[in-house]
């Protein structure tokens, strides 16, 4: 057993747990067995060096560094304990019966419930708050009580994100030789999309939403004087709204810049922007979704927004941080390898929670990426489960880890980097370790 540092960097050894202070800990931790005081002191002196010096223990009763148990101390009400939040123990490790990383969560570390659902197209414009109307009572979006669900995403995110993966534009299939969109081409399969769905009886969804964010203001003014008295039905107890989906390089939590051949237009939505998993757009490149209704004054206004980081515009996938682009490069350099011994490789971003069933109970999950591997001969594919690990916060990556025993039921789970929580070596290293793996399947 050896203590590894959490941070700066993750993974490095600290050092290697003595004979005695392994056995200590194996007894007290594992076995719940305390045969004398100065064991019991000796396990507690690492566990609180775990808190003070932020480190995990790494268990070395699996045979390969992947699969390596790892274990984190938390202070509970004053107890300290020694949880295992990565790979699980060898039936034969003192470990073995450690703590899990259960708290409220479903089987094999899995979510109870559903944090990020696709959404209803058919009930998802936003209440009207003016109260002149009746409202019709609809399901209501409860918050999870789930504690390691991620925050609740709100419906205008959920909005984007079904569009995005209703148009497929979350994969990459295959991801060498690759299909390149530009912008237009990308914007057109979501304008598909809203044109064969509908948010009402006879109403397909490109009558609210639109793809021309350079409209100024009179023309926006008519088009939602056009909804307000167009007589068609319109969803009950919900306030006139209408969207517009567009790219931008620029995004803060105060506005989004739109910069075309004319220049750039300025969106501040009052609300201000939401921008998926970060406080201020460093990641360039984001897909964006404007939402517009009548203020109080009656003037017509961006009211919120939302932002979320693609990979690129040739390939407009979803990413929740530049370690996910990377982990993309990666996949696509390891697909140009294969491709040249017959395989094809499918990269999927999932965007909403996968229902998974561990020991015959349901939970649910939402893997980083999903890789289907198409052998050479096409007559036999493997599913793959990639998880991006390189996040500097501590307590994501232990929930993050904790989850990943569910998703193994939904294909072979590999990390980046490879043998984490030590950095990658080189560069490629994800990318030589993904070809040799894929090669030995
Ligand atoms: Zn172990």
């Amino acid at each position: 057993m050896r203590l590894v540092t959490k941070k700066a960097p993750r993974g490095r050894l600290f050092r290697e747990l003595s004979a005695e202070e392994a056995l200590a800990v194996g007894n007290v931790c594992g076995q719940g067995r305390v045969d004398s005081l100065a064991e019991k002191q000796m396990a507690e002196a690492v566990l609180r060096s775990m808190r003070d010096q932020d480190l995990w223990l790494a268990c070395d009763c699996k045979g390969s560094v992947e699969e390596r148990p790892l274990n984190t101390a938390r202070n509970l009400d004053g107890s300290i304990f020694l949880v295992n939040f990565s790979g699980e123990h060898h039936s034969d490790c003192p470990l073995h019966r450690s703590k899990r990383d259960d708290d409220n969560t479903g089987p094999g570390g899995s979510r109870r419930n559903a944090g990020a659902m696709r959404i209803d197209f058919r009930s998802f414009l936003p209440r009207d708050d003016h109260g002149a109307r009746i409202s019709v009572p609809t399901n209501t979006d409860n918050q999870g009580t789930d504690k390691i669900s991620r925050r609740r995403v709100p419906a205008l995110a959920r909005l984007l994100l079904s569009l995005i993966d209703a148009a497929e534009l979350n994969r990459i299939n295959p991801v060498s030789p690759q299909t390149k969109r530009t912008k237009n081409q990308a914007l057109d399969a979501v304008k598909l999309v809203t044109e064969m769905e509908y948010f009402a009886q006879g109403r397909p969804l490109s009558e609210i939403i639109f793809f021309d964010p350079w409209l100024k203001q009179n023309r926006l003014d008519a088009r939602m004087h056009e909804l307000e008295t167009d007589g068609k039905a319109w969803p009950a107890g919900r306030a006139r709204t209408f969207y517009q989906i567009l790219f931008s390089e620029q995004v803060t939590q105060e506005e989004v810049v739109f910069t075309n051949q004319y220049g750039p237009t300025v969106f501040r939505p009052e609300k201000r922007v939401s921008i998926n998993g970060e406080i201020d757009g460093h990641r360039e490149k984001y897909w964006v979704i404007l939402m517009y209704q009548r203020n109080d004054t009656g003037t017509v206004v961006c009211r919120d927004a939302y932002a979320h980081a693609l990979y690129d515009y040739a390939c407009p996938v979803p990413v929740d941080s530049n370690l996910e682009r990377a982990t993309i490069v990666s996949i696509i350099t390891a697909g140009k390898w294969l491709q040249s011994s017959g395989y094809e490789i499918a990269l999927n971003k999932p965007l909403f929670d996968i229902k998974v069933t561990v020991d015959r109970e349901e939970g649910f999950v939402l893997p980083d990426f999903m890789l289907t591997v198409t052998h050479p001969g096409r007559m036999r594919t493997t599913e793959l489960v990639i998880e991006t690990m390189g996040y500097t916060n501590d307590d994501y990556v232990e929930r993050k880890a904790n989850q990943h025993e569910g998703m193994s039921t939904l294909g072979r789970l590999l990390k980046d980097p490879p043998y984490w929580p030590e950095p990658a070596a080189k560069s490629d290293a994800f990318a030589r370790y993904l070809y040799g793996r894929i090669t030995h399947l």
